[in-house]
This record gives C-alpha cells, structure tokens and sequence, in this order.
C-alpha cells in the first residue's frame, strides 16, 4: 500500500469498506442509479425507497469499488435514510464542499454526519481520490432526481 492511500485508510474507512452497511439490492426501490468512475474502476448501484412525502424510508447500495468508494457509499446510506430529498441535497453540497474546498462554508443542519463525513474529506488532498468519495452521493443524487421505477406487476 503506497503512502497516499495509507494516509486516508483510516480505521472506519477499513471498517466500512470490509463490512459494508446496506450491501443489498432491495426489491422494493422505487429508485436507482448506476455510478461509475473510470479513473478508478469503481461502479455500483444505489437503491433507494422514498416515499409519497420525499422522506427516504430506505437507501442501498451493490456492486464493487476501491475501499474508499465502498466506504463511502455505506455511510452515505445509513445518513440519508430517513432524511428527506431536500435534505439529501443539502447534505451532498456540504459534503462536496468539504471534498474539494480548502475552507468549506459548513452549516450545523447536519453537524453530526458532517463529523461522520470527516474522515472521507482527507481525499481533498488526493484530488484522484474525490471521485471515489463522492460516487455514492452523485449516484444516488442521479437516482432520487430520475424517473420512478414503476412495478411492473
Ligand atoms: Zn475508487
């Protein structure tokens, strides 16, 4: 391991990465997104349930990536479930903020996820790095924001 990615393996990285929260394709979705990022090779889908009134009832996530893409969308699904779109949108600017700016604006709407999100934003470093920090938030931004999936039964 080179020393770049040592520096940002940090304990709950490795945690989530190996034991990832949400590792599941639940079939009653009503939405989902496949994520890729070619600079890495990380690719995953994320599920999510949301309900009538935009609240995110379940959020979920397959396929496979670097530790860092893996971690990140296993603690994106715990945040957002029970979070509602709005908020998810908020909550994914502020995390994009502390990814890539060097003296993010961050509000206390969200203050104990921000400190969860803490560990990923040490990828500001890294800028190679973001994309895989970031891929579970655009993805399931692209999933909430898409069309509804409609059983077909
Ligand atoms: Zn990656």
């Amino acid at each position: 391991m080179d020393d770049e990615l040592r520096e940002l393996y940090q304990e709950v990285i490795l945690d989530h990465g190996k034991n990832p929260r949400n590792f599941r394709a639940p079939e009653d979705a009503n939405y989902e997104s496949l994520g890729h990022n070619p600079l890495c090779g990380d690719r995953i889908k994320v599920f999510a349930k949301v309900n009538a009134d935009g609240l995110i009832e379940d959020a979920a996530f397959d396929g496979r990536g670097c530790a860092i893409s893996v971690a990140s969308a296993s603690m994106m699904t715990d945040i957002v479930k029970g979070k509602t779109v709005d908020q998810v949108d908020r909550l994914f600017a502020t995390f994009h903020d502390m990814c890539t700016l060097e003296d993010p604006e961050i509000s206390d709407e969200f203050s104990d996820d921000i400190d969860k999100l803490k560990v990923l934003s040490g990828v500001r470093q890294f800028p190679m790095r973001v994309k895989c920090a970031t891929l579970a938030w655009h993805t399931i931004n692209a999933a909430v924001h898409g069309e509804e999936i409609t059983s077909t039964e």
